[in-house]
Formats: C-alpha cells, structure tokens, sequence
C-alpha cells in the first residue's frame, strides 16, 4: 500500500492523488466523448480548453503519411518538409451555446508536382476554414429555410454560406447527371436585380435540374453543351424553353443537338398572356387617372390582383372587384377573357387535338381584338405554333414542370446577395439536384 502511494508520489494526508485521478480521467472520458461528438476521423483529442462563447479542441493526426491537399493528386509521404509554425484552426459543429473551435498543428510535405504544401486534413476541406460536417449542416438549413434564420441559427455570414453552398454540392452532386438525357427544358432565371440571370437546365424524365450557369445568352447554353459533349448531345430528342432567340440558336449549332425538336413551354405562353392583360389593364389605369375621378382610379389600381390571379385563388375582396370590371366590360373585360380562355387551352385536361383547334381560334381573336398587345401575342403565338404543340405532343409541359419552376424562382431570391452565380445555381442545384444532403448524425 505504502509502495503504491510511494510510486505516484502521494501526500499521505492531502489526498489530492484521487482528485488529479479522477480530474485525469474525466479528461480522457471527455476526449474520447468529443472526439466521437465532433466526428473528427483520423484524430486524436489532445486538449479541450473552455471559454465564455467557446471551446477550443486541440487535436493531433493519427495518420503516419502526409497527403498532398491538390484535388486529384493523391501523393503521399512519410517524409516531412517541415512543421507550420502555428497551429491552424476550423470551426466545428456548435455545443449548445458554444462554438467549437479544432485546432491542429500540420506539417508541410514537398509534392513532387505541386511543391511543397500543407497537409489535407482528414476532416475538413483544403483551404477551408469550416469542418465538412458544419458545412453539410450549413447547406441543409440553407436549402431548407430563409438567409436571416440560417445566419442567425448558425452564426455565419450569408456570402459564406454561398461558398460553403458550392463547395458542398460540388462534392456531392451526380457524376453522371449528363448521362441519358432525352428531353431537357432551359429557362432563365434572374437572381439578383439589375439583370443577373441564371440558365437552368432541367431533365423532363427525372425532373432534376441538371446543369446551371451564368448569363441567358446563346453563349450560356453553349458552356452547357460544351459539358455535355457531342455524343450526349446526339441524343437528345427534345428541348423546351421560353419564347426567345438565344437559346435555340446553340441548340442548332452543328455539334450540339440540331437534331432536336424545340419546344415552346405552354405555361410561358399563359404567362405572355397575362403580360398583355396588364399592359391593357395599366392604359385604362392612366387613362382614369389623366380623368378627373381619382377615386375611380384608385378603386381600379387595386383591383390588379383580382384581374392577374387565377380566378380560383382570388379573395373575397378581389372576386368582387372582378365582378364590377365584368359589369363596367370595356376593353379590360376583354383583355381578361382573353387571358382566361389562353390559361383552359393549356389547362393540361384536353385532348391534344382539341388544343390545335382552340389555340387556332384563340390567335383568330387575338388578331381580331383591338387590343394591340393581344393582336402581337397572337401573331407571337402563330409563328410559335409548331413548337407550343410539340410540347404538348411530347408532354413535355405540365404542371410538375410549372411547379417546379416556381420552386426555382424562389430559391434565386433566396440567393440575393450571395456573392456569385455560380453560388445561386449551386443552391439551385442543392435543392433541385441529383444530390442526396445528409445531416452529421446521418453518416
Ligand atoms: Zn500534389
């Protein structure tokens, strides 16, 4: 007894033996405890300090070989060049109130191709200052809910949360999402104001969105095809897209997809048809208002909803102006019928060949409505008239399609004031893409 008391160095009367025990092995219980928390692969828990908003885990590499960090490279050394001076750092997943901060000091190895570089850590990516595990939970909230919940729940910057966006869906997005593509819609879609836009590419079969990219011009869909490469390209039956000439005019090109029919979306067809109804209906607005009766005008300016909405979604309140510019008629009743007997031609309940004569009868009076910007939509639509029908004939136009075109609209206004657009597709993607986003506990 005396012996063993003698051999840790004990003071027979204080005791504090069993404390350092005990404190000694409430520390080792608590770094095996983290190191499981924290998910940190390939390391061992060296030190844990606390302080008011953190806790600081000092970790050390387990792994003998040093790794080059360069994507692709893959070399590897026991030898080492030398060791960083200070120790580096990332941000990890929070407890409770407090953040986790790891450190580590790496070593630096000499890669015979890219010379000498720091070590790739196995837990985090290179250059980044944000474990892969916080970053995966940073994207999940990011896809799931609003920029001022993400930035406060997690305590980063919304630009950051845009790198790590892209950072994680180029880890885990499909390989193969360019393999058997058949039918593809592109659409553009503005993210920021003062006209940024994004061209997104969806798959009709799976109805992923396979590809996305800045700018709306023939030179973006070109980036897209220049991906694919000519022989996916050759066997593309279909692309549908928005009434513009940029798009179709890559699609043509000789090594593309000339071979593919282009199809003209529907539901952008209602929505031109809606455009026009309100340029009818503002004209009757200034009309009331050069008028003297501003209390006319006004009723009338509040009205734009009941006339733009689908009759089925209005408010009391907006049914019932409807019904006063029903009994007032005039050229904005017309605008608003119009309008109306466009959306039940491609409603998506008729046969495809009664859609060919309605859409016939509709552009007939279009051009015979005295309203201007109807008797253009209706020539737009006759010039059109072999695409529109095409995707209706293929199916390549339906409410899934529609749907998920709203899903992406809002997801760019999500991404105001990310820092690029590679960011905005990227979270376009997240959402949308053949990615599978699992949570830290999920792995
Ligand atoms: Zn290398």
């Amino acid at each position: 007894m005396v012996g063993w008391r003698d051999a840790h160095g004990m003071d027979k009367d204080s005791g504090c033996l069993k404390v350092r025990l005990l404190k000694g092995h409430i520390a080792v219980r608590a770094t095996t405890a983290l190191n499981t928390l924290l998910d940190l692969r390939g390391v061992t828990v060296s030190s844990v300090s606390f302080e008011s908003d953190r806790v600081t885990v000092g970790v050390r590499l387990r792994r003998k070989r040093l790794l080059c960090p360069e994507p692709g490279c893959g070399y590897s050394t026991r030898w080492r060049a030398d060791t960083r001076p200070a120790d580096s750092w990332w941000r990890s997943l929070d407890m409770g109130a407090w953040k986790v901060i790891v450190t580590a000091r790496l070593r630096r190895l000499r890669c015979p191709d890219h010379g000498v570089v720091v070590e790739v850590v196995p837990f985090a990516r290179h250059r980044v200052r944000f474990t892969c595990d916080f970053e995966d939970l940073v994207a999940w909230c990011a896809s799931k809910t609003d920029k001022t919940a993400v930035c406060r729940l997690l305590r980063v910057a919304w630009p950051t949360v845009g790198a790590i966006v892209e950072r994680v869906v180029a880890d885990g997005l499909d390989a193969d999402r360019l393999d058997g593509l058949y039918d593809i819609g592109v659409d553009e879609i503005s993210w920021q104001k003062h006209h940024h836009y994004l061209t997104v590419v969806v798959d009709h079969a799976s109805g992923d969105v396979v590809w996305t990219g800045e700018g709306k011009d023939t030179a973006a869909l070109d980036r897209f095809f220049a991906e694919l490469g000519p022989r996916r390209a050759a066997q593309l039956r279909a692309v549908s897209m928005d009434m513009g000439k940029a798009y179709p005019k890559s699609v043509a090109k000789h090594d593309h997809a000339p071979q593919a029919e282009i199809c003209w979306d529907p539901f952008h067809v209602v929505a031109m048809g809606t455009k026009a109804l309100d340029v009818v209906r503002r004209a009757h607005w200034n009309q009331l208002r050069a008028a003297a009766d501003k209390a006319v005008a006004r009723r009338f300016k509040g009205a734009r909803w009941a006339l733009l909405r689908n009759p089925e979604d209005l408010t009391d309140r907006q049914a019932d102006s409807l019904a006063a510019i029903r009994r007032s008629g005039g050229a904005v009743w017309r605008a608003y019928k119009g309008k109306e007997a466009l959306r039940a031609v491609f409603a998506g309940d008729l046969p495809d060949s009664e859609v060919i004569i309605l859409l016939d009868r509709w552009c007939g009076w279009a051009q015979r409505s005295r309203l201007p910007s109807f008797v253009t939509l209706g020539r737009t639509i006759r010039a059109h008239r072999d695409g529109i029908l095409a995707a209706i004939r293929l199916g390549l136009s339906n409410g899934r399609v529609e749907g998920r075109n709203a899903t992406i609209r809002l997801l760019t206004r999500r991404a105001y004031g990310f820092h690029s657009a590679a960011a905005a597709g990227a979270l376009v993607m997240l959402v949308c893409g053949p990615i599978t986003l699992r949570l830290p506990h999920e792995k």
